[in-house]
């Protein structure tokens, strides 16, 4: 067994049945006598990994055949460009919700191409809730409306999914909180989601699209950052990341037999409500700034009473096997990142730690 809690933001831990396949297969792939990093990705071994990876998250997610599922690269970051470029059409605008680092780059970027409504913001506190959505002030010509579901720096998460007008596709940036909880995918336009948290090693984004969205793109749109390319090519328009495509499988398939995203969503619940007590019990010595009902079950955020003590909690931590903890270099404080793979032994052992840190402290 791994011999640390790792608590990385991204790339984060992964599931230690799916590292110990991955392992056992490295050098000869079910008899193929070769590694999938040897692999032409059109050969049919590779093509049969694809594609069950591929079957396997339409299963979880309950994707209807009118979505199409990419396997992309150029991380979460690079939607940010490829939305605008794809999806404007003939609008003028797109609508985006600002609640924190994450949406504020999806913005930036979106503005390269497109003018952009901020709907609403939540900067005026700190990104520490998600504005009312009877508040945000939308455009019904806007060409989407952009919104992303957990804020991983800033430890925000939406408990709810935002209505969508006629005519306006709802975009979400799903990076930190994809298969973490069950979704409605015919609620979307578009999903998307760099593979790093949720889903496998880093180099993949998983992109899920109506295909009516889709031969929309502006006229001067590079082909590699073409959805309809893509698309027309099930992902093999050019070499893709087949690795991180085969460890994604091998994630989909645990996730099955863990019992799918409703079973994770509640020990997600279950190990968030842990740590969120140890943190609200501990009379002041650890807080987390973000408004109770948006707290993500992600990505939890905490400050120290004492922030001299902050080193001093880290380096104690990692003494104990609980690492990287240390919170974005833009927020401060501590971060503990809980994505399904983090098992509940490992966040009780975090409780754990904090609880005594507390008591020799105080
Ligand atoms: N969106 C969110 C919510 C993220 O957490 C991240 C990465 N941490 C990104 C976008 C950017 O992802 P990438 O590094 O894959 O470009």
């Amino acid at each position: 067994m791994a011999k640390v809690y790792n608590f990385s933001a991204g790339p984060a831990v992964l599931p230690h049945a799916v590292l110990a396949e991955a392992q056992s297969e490295l050098l000869d792939w079910h008899g193929s006598g070769m590694s999938v990093m040897e692999m032409s990705h059109r050969g049919k071994e590779f093509m049969q990994i694809v594609h069950e990876a591929e079957q396997d998250l339409r299963s979880l997610l309950h994707i209807p055949n009118n979505y199409k599922v990419l396997f992309l690269q150029g991380g979460a970051s690079l939607q940010f460009a490829m939305l605008p470029l794809n999806l404007l059409g003939d609008k003028k605008s797109v609508d985006i919700v600002d609640t924190g680092h994450w949406s504020k780059l999806a913005i930036k970027e979106a503005r390269r191409y497109s003018a952009v409504n901020v709907v609403a913001s939540s900067e005026d506190r700190h990104y520490l809730y998600v504005p009312a959505e009877d508040t945000w002030q939308r455009d019904p010509n806007a060409a989407y409306l952009h919104y992303t579901s957990n804020e991983t720096i800033g430890g925000l998460q939406f408990p709810f999914t935002p209505s969508s007008l006629p005519g306006v596709p709802l975009v979400c940036d799903m990076s930190s909180d994809f298969l973490s909880r069950e979704i409605d995918v015919t609620q979307f336009g578009l999903i998307y989601a760099g593979a790093q948290k949720n889903i496998g090693p880093s180099g993949l984004t998983v992109v899920i699209v109506r295909e009516d969205l889709l031969g929309l793109a502006q006229p001067d749109t590079p082909t590699m950052l073409n959805y309809q390319v893509h698309a027309d090519a099930d992902s093999m328009y050019n070499t893709p990341g087949t690795y991180p495509i085969y460890i994604a499988g091998l994630v989909f398939k645990w996730l099955k037999e863990q019992g799918g995203v409703n079973a994770m969503a509640a020990r997600n619940a279950e190990k968030a409500g842990l740590l969120y007590h140890a943190i609200d019990s501990s009379n002041g010595f650890y807080t987390c700034p973000v408004d109770p009902e948006f707290r993500s079950k992600m990505n939890i955020v905490f400050r120290l009473k004492d922030e001299s003590l902050e080193e001093t909690f880290l380096s104690e931590a990692k003494k104990n096997g609980l690492v990287q903890l240390k919170g974005h270099r833009a927020l401060g404080g501590m971060r503990a990142s809980i994505y399904n793979a983090m098992p509940i032994e490992g966040v009780k052992a975090l409780v754990h730690f904090m609880q005594e840190f507390a008591r020799q402290h105080s």
